[in-house]
């Protein structure tokens, strides 16, 4: 635990090696820290902007023990880090924000809903599948109206993978079988008007900072744009804004996260999951906001006062997925908007590349 401000100059390390890493650098760096990144690969995004880069597996703990050295505090940018390196990092002497018991909750989708109601938050009924027969028990549990329900891998799942629609009729050996047979989470249909994030932030004080809403849009599982501040009523920004504040205190959370909610007809909300970082939705707030949800993560972690995060303008972000990137000359001579590059060699199809904000 932080008991007063990192001094300036201090040392960053960041466990992840990918865009958020390496706008997470970026943000440390105009504050005056130096930041070493961690990551499997050579010449990655956040290596490429960062005083330092540890090439190495996430396990590998000779490397961990170096960087518990030589950094004041140390974050990550991936929730799929092992929690085990994190709790070797604090063995280490190191301080650790988040913590390893948020990333392991947050982790995992049914420790992650059997939190979320605990604090009071509403999911969707979800039931716990190790095997076909548990499938087919799920199925059963919903009743003769059952029309189709979600089933996720519990673990490592991102972007709209490790997942499959279940309908009625349909053979769940083969639907099971998909997902490689693995621990798995059925999750009973969301019908939702429109999807919401909410970004927010806890220093190690308690202190609680909420971004405005994001409207997200989602293509073949892949976030395309987010619209914020999202036009949404004052009771439902208040709720949200709430079920963050819930889930901040609940994991006892130090750093930035991201709550994805579906709002439901009659503007009920639902909890989607939790991502226990900056996230995609909150790219918005580079343009959007004076201090944006990077910033925001380097404050929090470093025990620095919270920053502003009301709302100066209306952005639409868009991802640039594979080839997109390559329409860089006219992207980048658009007015009104901003162009960020994550440096990475290949477009390949639905690779994050890059994102624009266009302030509207
Ligand atoms: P996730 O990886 O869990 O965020 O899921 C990716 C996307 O799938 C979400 O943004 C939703 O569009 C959709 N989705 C996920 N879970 C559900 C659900 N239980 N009901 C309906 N749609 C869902």
């Amino acid at each position: 635990m932080l008991k007063t401000p990192l001094p300036l100059g201090s040392t960053i390390g960041i466990l992840g090696d990918g865009q958020l890493g390496r706008m997470l650098s970026q943000a440390a760096s105009r504050l005056g820290f130096k930041v070493v990144t961690f990551g499997p690969d050579v010449g990655s995004p956040a290596a490429q902007v960062s005083l330092a880069s540890k090439v190495a597996a996430y396990t590998d703990e000779a490397v961990l023990a170096r960087l518990a050295e030589s950094c004041d505090v140390i974050t990550f940018e991936f929730e799929n880090v092992p929690a085990a390196s994190l709790d070797f990092l604090t063995g280490k002497g190191a301080v650790v924000a988040p913590s390893s018991k948020a990333l392991r909750i947050t982790q995992d989708r049914i420790l992650e809903k059997d939190f979320a109601r605990n604090a009071g938050v509403w999911t969707v009924d979800y039931f716990p599948i190790d095997s076909v027969e548990d499938l087919g028990n799920a199925i059963s549990e919903h009743g003769p109206g059952f029309e189709s329900a979600l089933l996720k891998t519990r673990r490592e799942g991102y972007d709209g993978k490790g997942q499959i629609w279940i309908r009625k009729g349909d053979d769940i050996e083969k639907a099971y079988a998909s997902l490689g047979h693995r621990p798995a989470i059925l999750e009973s249909k969301a019908s939702f008007t429109r999807e919401i994030s909410v970004v927010a932030a806890r220093g190690w004080n308690g202190e609680i900072k909420t971004f405005p809403i994001g409207e997200n849009h989602h293509v073949g599982g892949i976030l395309s744009t987010t619209l914020a501040p999202a036009q949404v009523s004052e009771a439902v920004t208040a709720e949200a804004h709430e079920i963050a504040r819930k889930v901040l205190e609940g994991l006892d959370y130090v750093g930035v996260l991201a709550v994805e909610l579906f709002v439901l007809p009659g503007d009920e909300l639902v909890l989607n999951e939790i991502a226990p970082r900056v996230h995609n939705s909150g790219h918005w707030t580079q343009d959007g906001c004076l201090c944006d949800q990077f910033e925001q993560h380097i404050r929090a972690v470093a025990g620095w006062p919270l920053g502003d995060t009301s709302a100066r303008c209306t952005v639409e972000m868009t991802n640039l997925l594979g080839a997109d990137i390559l329409d860089w000359p006219t992207l980048a001579a658009e007015p009104q908007s901003r162009l960020y590059v994550y440096g990475k060699d290949e477009p390949r199809a639905g690779r994050k590349m890059g994102h624009i904000n266009r302030i509207k």
